[in-house]
């Protein structure tokens, strides 16, 4: 990776803050749409997806809602909600068919590097949940996006979908479980690594490693002045740029404050940390093959949702157990315990307040978490695989999320778990804050930032371009069931993944 010593003086079109699946997603599309534009990355660490993007700090689900429950809420007359669900479905097939765009491109050399058929599941136990999730099953099924989904209570199913979930259980325990084939895992960090690896060869394009972004300012222009320091050589130098991405993940928070753009006062972050526990034992490893997502316990902020999962990094498999929440104030991995303190200004103080005090559950539920004893997490740990024995598996630490937290008018204040764009209104500037459902639907966060930020989005050349890109771009998957079909066939081909239900709807 190419990393630039000099003096920054230059002034390019776009500056990209940070070198996550973010930045990579922008910087790509926008290379794509305009040849001629000009882009320079700042990363404040020697290497890009060094934080959340990278495949040990994050969960590698391709979030398509197939298992995670905490994505279909029972309301309070019984009924399941699917609307975030479906819309977390569609966002995923759209980074699909960009990922598919890139390996047909050959920006991408082998979809193999990043991304594999494991087959996502549910699985829950307790009369109540049984019936949630059948309940879930009904409601689900009924949208095109999740047919090809099983469901089903019978134990000897379940044992040869999942085995080590069902060894060693009760025989009398009620359980169920859904299975969707078509689920993934993906390792946002090869396929960052592989769209940077894109970037730098183009013309106009620079990489900083090693280059942390210390302030912005708005010029009289509306152009913004852009404060690096190179952390070896503590040397400073400005930049400007027409529009600044501030895709810094954690890091995100305080830069968007030192902007001083009026949309992003009032906001606030608070840090959860997490960690996993690692399959340390091949013979283990090889007899699960799926990523299972059970319910979240109360208090539980809904990343937390326990999960047993298969990975694919770098050519081998692996097992995940987790995640185990935490708290630190830090709002990066590699970041400062400062970090939380430093981000309390006078404009964010009370929604933060608030926002504490309308969470007690999940302060308590994270005091909990951190307090755990090895013991403790074994016997969450069993709750997914009873067999488990504590010495075959290691405790890493995951990355760093930094929640949002929102003003509102009638709260004060609230701690949101979704993701958050804050954009100027001149289009100058855009900040993406929060983490969920994350790198999954990074192609249809970047669209809408394209949208807003860009007045030629709406030209005929960059129309067709979206188009190019995104066959989908300007119709709705989640409303045409043949479009959809024909799309996921598209992109489970040239993906190479495979799901056997998509070959009947295609010819039906
Ligand atoms: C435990 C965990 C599990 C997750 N599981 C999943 C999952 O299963 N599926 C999914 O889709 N998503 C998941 N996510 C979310 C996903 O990882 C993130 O949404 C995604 O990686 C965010 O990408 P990013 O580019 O915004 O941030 P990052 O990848 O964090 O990149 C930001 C970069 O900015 C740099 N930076 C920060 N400050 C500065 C500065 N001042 N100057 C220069 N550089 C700076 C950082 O060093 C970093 O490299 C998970 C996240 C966590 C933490």
């Amino acid at each position: 990776m190419n990393t630039k010593k000099s003096s920054k003086t230059s002034s390019p079109d776009v500056v990209l803050i940070g070198a996550g699946i973010m930045s990579a997603t922008l910087g790509v599309l926008l290379k794509k749409l305009n040849p001629s534009i000009t882009i320079s990355v700042f990363e404040r660490l020697d290497r890009v997806t060094a934080e959340s993007s990278d495949p040990w700090n994050n969960a590698g689900t391709g979030h398509s809602a197939f298992c995670e429950l905490n994505y279909t809420p029972q309301l309070a007359d019984g009924s399941i909600e699917t609307k975030k669900a479906v819309k977390i479905a569609e966002s995923f097939e759209v980074s699909k068919e960009f990922w598919a765009y890139l390996v047909e491109n050959e920006v991408i050399d082998s979809p193999d590097s990043f991304i594999h058929n494991i087959p996502h599941l549910s699985f829950v136990w307790g009369e109540e949940n049984v019936e949630y999730l059948r309940k879930r099953y009904k409601a689900l099924t009924s949208h095109h996006l999740f047919h090809g989904m099983e469901y089903t209570e019978d134990k000897e199913t379940i044992e040869n979908w999942i085995p080590l979930v069902m060894n060693g259980r009760q025989a009398d325990e009620k359980v169920a479980a859904t299975r969707m084939e078509l689920g993934t895992d993906v390792n946002f960090g090869a396929l960052t690594k592989a769209m940077f690896d894109y970037l730098e060869k183009q013309d106009g394009v620079n990489l900083y490693l090693n280059y942390e972004v210390d302030d912005l300012t708005r010029q009289k222009d509306n152009s913004w002045l852009i404060e690096v320091k190179d952390r070896a050589t503590r040397k400073e130098s400005k930049i400007t740029a027409k529009f600044v991405f501030i895709g810094a993940g954690g890091g995100s928070l305080p830069l968007l404050e030192k902007s001083n753009i009026p949309e992003g006062k009032g906001f606030g972050g608070f840090p959860v940390s997490g960690q996993w526990l690692v399959c340390n034992k091949p013979e283990i490893i090889e007899k699960h093959q799926a990523k299972v997502y059970g319910k979240a316990s109360v208090g539980s902020p809904p990343m937390s949702v326990p999960h047993l999962d298969t990975r694919m990094i770098d050519g081998k498999k692996a097992l995940l157990f987790g995640p185990y929440a935490g708290f630190s104030t830090k709002f990066l991995k590699n970041g400062s315990y400062l970090d939380l303190p430093l981000s309390i200004k006078l404009n964010n103080i009370k929604p933060m307040l608030a926002a504490g005090l309308h969470n007690i559950p999940l302060t308590k539920y994270l005091i909990d978490q951190v307090r755990q004893s090895p013991q403790d997490r074994l016997e969450a740990l069993k709750d997914y695989f009873p067999e488990a024995q504590l010495e075959d598996w290691d405790l890493e630490t995951a990355g760093q999320r930094v929640q949002v937290i929102k003003k509102d008018k009638k709260a004060g204040g609230v701690l949101e778990f979704g993701t958050e764009m804050v954009t100027a209104a001149d289009g100058s500037l855009a900040a993406l804050l929060g983490a969920s459902p994350g790198a999954s639907t990074a192609v249809s966060i970047m669209l809408e930032l394209i949208h807003k930020c860009f007045a030629e989005a709406k030209t005929s050349e960059w129309q067709r371009e979206f188009k190019k890109m995104i066959p989908s771009f300007g119709k709705s998957l989640s409303k045409e069931k043949d479009l959809a079909a024909k799309t996921r066939a598209w992109t489970t081909e040239v993906l190479h993944l495979s799901a056997s239900h998509l070959e009947e709807e295609v010819t039906a």
